[in-house]
């Protein structure tokens, strides 16, 4: 049952309903969530419910009506978040698990990490103890295999997960790995279930071949029952009367999954197929069905693969998938996951010294980030998504410029601002003031999927609204849409500020157009969901900070600003120069010089190949054809 606490509870009284409900025979887990704080109490014991909800401090109390208990959406209704050592799955970045079916040898595990990590997976995969359908097959190399497993991942900064088969191993498995799987045919094996939960690792448990999902569920309820908080469930196909396939991918367990509890689901697009070229369509089909990452057999060599080989990807294949998987991540509203490049990138300890680092166990306490607008602004969602990993203190500023400053005061660590929308285009405000402040770096980057919601007080309806607030740049976005209604369109200067505007007027007939994430900063409801006009609306954020160090080493683009000498082919001989090293040039936007009529900055994109090609050299032979060169940022571009 969920006991719903009183805000006001006193620890005594806490304290005594706790050991009440033990000595009745229940597990007592509490659960702090951001409105109340639950005790979720779970036992094979029958109790009049009354008995408890009399007891002092105890708002009421739900009795959970699925069999699983500890699994279940009704004890816990915000999603469970699952730390593999710096890697968070189940939050908004979508994990890429990666790696051989079988860890074969020291330079196959090598290979596969070194692979693996070079295309942006975060967590290593590799079996050591495998459960061959044939006694004649390959069983894997045993605890040697869990050393060399654990070697490779601390050679390429992965945490690492592999399959444990026996009670026996789950104290040597603590010592090799980050992660444990229970495979699909160990699912309803319960002493292993049993033992593995009392480890208090992390787990993934695989769905059974032939395992409806309520089972699976009760394999997770194991677990967790017995003392593991961190369960992911991972869908990997399931036995049908289909023979195409080696499995059939039950896609519509990811939503079912997760709508009947809080725990992560990934998909296992590689036992699910069986077969390599139907992995990626499925994958990304898992990714689209709400999956928080996926885990994906790859081999340097598959045709040498001593297990699975077959549904085994081809390295270039895998990297393919990855930037299919970063394409579609903002459709989702989510990102990929990266690694923290060590030392340097964000979320990682700065080389600066006297700088505080930023990884999330730092003392200084949160790392404050300065965005524009108010709560629940664009920005703050973007804000929420890139600093997902940090812990963060976001600061709401009240313009573009505030934002800058607070950055170079240093009241502000990073600052994250829009720079471009795909249908709107440049935030010219943004590209001006990055001129004005020359010792501040573009140090990362990424892009969210805008999607424009109706919001008004709880219960209203459609046909309720009379006037609708936004920002004059939303209300054009969402024209279609309100070309169908008669009603009065009132221009706002900000989108958030318009529903936090509604929520204070409590005006019967108001409306507000913003993001759904704004309703629920300021207690109002999405009425319709969706209504930009254009589905394919994104904007482009850029972070910013004071300290190039916080660059990431992963980075794949250059922003540079620069103007021409005012003489024929000028800005033609600096582009020539980026020709000739074969940089890709991904962006070239001109903007008017303050104060110097008719002249002109160029802003220029280039992509960086990885390890930086030609490009130093370029910087070099650009300096001599062009004026008022400058680096904004060397970073990672989403
Ligand atoms: C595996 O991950 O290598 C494996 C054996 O998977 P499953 O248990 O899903 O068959
Ligand atoms: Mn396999």
């Amino acid at each position: 049952m969920v006991i719903v606490l009183e805000r006001t509870i006193r620890e005594d009284d806490k304290t005594r309903l706790r050991t009440f409900l033990e000595e009745r025979g229940f597990r007592v887990r509490e659960i702090v969530g951001e409105n109340e704080t639950i005790f979720g109490a779970v036992g094979s014991v029958a109790i009049d419910i009354r008995e408890v909800e009399v007891r002092p401090g105890v708002e009421r109390v739900i009795p959970i009506t699925k069999p699983f208990k500890l699994a279940s959406r009704e004890l816990q209704k915000a999603d469970t978040v699952v730390a593999v050592g710096p890697i968070k799955i189940g939050g908004p970045r979508i994990v890429m698990i990666a790696g051989p079916c079988s860890v074969e040898t020291e330079a196959q595990i090598m290979e596969s990490a070194r692979i693996v990590r070079e295309s942006g997976a975060v967590i290593l995969r590799g079996g050591a103890f495998k459960p061959r359908s044939s006694p004649y097959a390959f069983q894997g190399l045993g605890e040697e295999g869990l050393r060399l497993l654990r070697k490779a991942g601390d050679e390429f900064g992965m945490p690492v997960v592999s399959e444990i088969v026996s009670t026996q191993d789950v104290s040597m498995f603590s010592d090799y790995v980050d992660l444990l799987q229970i495979g699909a045919r160990n699912m309803q094996n319960f002493e292993l279930l049993k033992a593995v939960g009392a480890s208090g690792r992390p787990v993934i448990v695989k769905r059974g071949l032939a395992a409806t999902i309520e089972e699976w569920l009760m394999a997770a309820e194991y677990v967790l029952a017995h003392g593991s908080e961190n369960v992911i469930l991972c869908e990997r196909g399931i036995r049908t009367f289909e023979t195409y396939t080696r499995n059939t991918l039950d896609i519509s367990a990811i939503p079912v999954v997760r709508k009947l509890s809080h725990l992560p689901v990934i998909v296992d697009p590689s036992h699910a197929t069986g077969i390599r070229d139907q992995v990626p369509p499925v994958a990304l089909a898992g990714i689209a069905a709400g999956a928080a990452g996926l885990i994906v057999e790859v081999h340097p060599d598959p045709d040498r693969a001593m297990s699975d080989g077959p549904q085994s990807l081809f390295p270039d294949q895998f990297e393919k998938l990855m930037r299919d998987v970063e394409a579609l991540a903002p459709v989702v509203g989510k990102e990929l996951s990266r690694i923290p490049t060590r030392g340097r990138s964000i979320g990682a300890a700065g080389t600066g010294g006297a700088r505080p680092a930023l990884s999330a166990d730092v003392t200084a306490g949160p790392v404050p980030v300065a965005f524009q607008g108010e709560r629940g602004a664009y920005s703050e969602m973007a804000l929420l998504r890139f600093f997902h990993d940090m812990e963060y203190r976001a600061m709401p500023c009240r313009s573009f410029r505030d934002a800058f400053d607070a950055v170079l005061s240093g009241a502000a660590r990073y600052a994250i601002l829009p720079i471009e929308n795909s249908l709107a285009g440049s935030v010219h405000e943004n590209y001006d003031l990055l001129l004005q402040y020359p010792d501040l770096t573009i140090v990362g980057e990424i892009k969210l999927r805008v999607e424009h919601s109706l919001i008004a007080a709880p219960g209203t309806t459609i046909s309720d609204v009379r006037r609708v607030y936004s920002h004059p740049q939303a209300l054009a976005q969402c024209h279609e849409f309100l070309r169908s209604h008669e009603w009065e369109l009132v221009p706002f200067y900000d989108t958030a500020g318009s529903v936090a505007h509604i929520a204070e007027q409590r005006e019967n007939g108001n409306a507000a157009i913003a993001n759904a994430g704004a309703a629920e900063v300021y207690g109002m409801e999405v009425i319709k969901a969706g209504i930009e006009t254009n589905p394919s609306n994104y904007t482009r954020f850029m972070i910013l900070s004071r300290d190039e160090d916080d660059s990431d080493t992963g980075a794949n683009m250059a922003g540079l600003v620069f103007s021409t000498p005012d003489r024929p082919g000028a800005l033609f001989s600096a582009m020539q120069i980026l020709a000739d090293a074969e940089l890709n040039l991904k962006k070239l936007e001109s903007r008017p010089i303050a104060g110097k009529p008719w002249q002109y900055m160029f802003y220029v994109d280039v992509e960086l190949p990885a390890g930086g090609g030609a490009f130093p050299d370029a910087l070099e032979r650009l300096r001599h054809v062009v004026e008022d060169l400058r680096v904004l940022g060397i970073f990672r571009a989403a």
